[in-house]
């Protein structure tokens, strides 16, 4: 999420920074015009507005509060664009940079600052107008009113539905980006985006965080005797069980082949093998159909814990490994953390324990 905001703010600053430069170039010659049609008011406005912009280009390539620099920018630009409708000596042309109003808001505000920028600019507009070019003849005013409003909103109406299906494909793309796509898991992409978070979390509250990975044994032999798409369905209902007994705020993640990681927000290194070793009986007693037989699917886990056994991802994920191995070595069907095995089964393969 962190990595879509910023990816957000990059695109808000090319944007407002090419606003940033029409507006300083805009401003100038404007201002010149004006100077020479002796509407001073006007241009001053406008050499003024052209300066700030100048001096805002060296602030957007870096701020961190880039929402507010494109507030303090936008509301006096729209301002000024309605102040110049409303002076008696320029021209109605300058509606046009009014109807600029719903695109620049939504590019740079997002669908709620974009809606809310653009529905009270676009309204004092087409008052001003009609306080400006208002005749005698009310079915005239009626039709500049209509021609006037509904062109607004089409420009306002088009730039929200452009915005909202670009946030909503960024979102899905970022999803499908993060997900396996054969157990609907998190992957390790999201599992790194995620630990940057929870590890934050934990450090600000003083809480502990494990990871535990965990690989299901002689898998291989499913796959040999079944086909892949029994060991597919596996992995599914492997991945179904992890799930469900997970809280919210805990992460699942099919790390690849028939490896998984969970990250558990809260759980220290006790905690999270006792609900590694919960898993692991709970795998082994739900045998998973395929036709004629059932599988016992069981898996060999390792658990590390944030700050004693590492402060980042690789780290812990290492460690974990290394533990996952030891229980591989032990007898398989275990969960290690520290040193310490839980629960040890009886080592079996999983054919051992198909029903025929
Ligand atoms: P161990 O207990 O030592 O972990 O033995 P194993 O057989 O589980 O481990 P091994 O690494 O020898 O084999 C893993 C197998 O997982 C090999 C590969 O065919 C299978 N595999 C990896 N990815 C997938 C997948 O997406 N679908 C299926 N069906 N099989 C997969
Ligand atoms: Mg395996
Ligand atoms: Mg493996």
């Amino acid at each position: 999420m962190t990595e879509r905001l910023e990816r957000n703010l990059q695109h808000r600053r090319q944007v407002l920074r090419a606003l940033l430069w029409i507006t300083v170039i805009a401003g100038i010659i404007f201002a010149l015009i004006n100077i020479n049609r002796g509407v001073y008011l006007l241009a001053a406005l406008e050499l003024i507005y052209a300066t700030f912009a100048a001096c805002l280009l060296r602030i957007v390539g870096s701020t961190r509060h880039l929402g507010r620099w494109t507030i303090v920018f936008l509301l006096p630009f729209f301002c000024i664009m309605e102040v110049a409708l409303l002076l008696p000596q320029s021209s109605f042309t300058v509606f046009t940079w009014i109807q600029t109003i719903p695109i620049i808001s939504y590019l740079l505000l997002g669908k709620r600052g974009g809606f809310w920028m653009s529905l009270v600019f676009i309204s004092l507009g087409v008052v001003a107008f009609n306080v400006r070019y208002v005749t005698d003849d009310s079915l005239l005013n009626l039709a500049v009113i209509a021609n006037v409003g509904f062109s607004s909103l089409a420009v306002m109406l088009f730039s929200h539905i452009y915005e909202r299906s670009r946030d909503d494909n960024e979102r899905r793309l970022i999803e499908l980006a993060g997900t396996d796509s054969l157990t609907g898991l998190a992957n390790r992409m999201r599992l790194g985006e995620t630990f940057r978070n929870l590890r934050g979390q934990a450090d600000r509250s003083n809480t502990a965080l494990s990871l535990v990975v965990l690989d299901l044994d002689h898998f291989k032999q499913v796959n040999d005797r079944y086909g892949h798409e029994v060991g597919d369905s596996v992995l599914q209902r492997t991945a179904e069980a992890l799930r469900s007994r997970l809280r919210d705020s805990d992460l699942a993640c099919r790390l690849g082949g028939e490896e998984f990681a969970l990250l558990l927000p809260g759980a220290s290194l006790e905690q999270a093998a006792g609900l590694a070793d919960e898993l692991r009986m709970r795998l082994e007693q739900t045998p998973i159909d395929a036709g004629r037989d059932t599988i016992t699917v069981t898996f060999s886990a390792g658990v590390a814990c944030l700050g004693e056994d590492g402060d980042s991802l690789s780290e812990l994920l290492k460690t974990a490994d290394r533990r996952m191995y030891e229980a591989k070595g032990g007898g398989r069907n275990q969960v290690v953390a520290a040193g310490q095995q839980y629960a040890l089964s009886k080592p079996e393969s999983i054919l051992d324990k198909c029903s025929e």
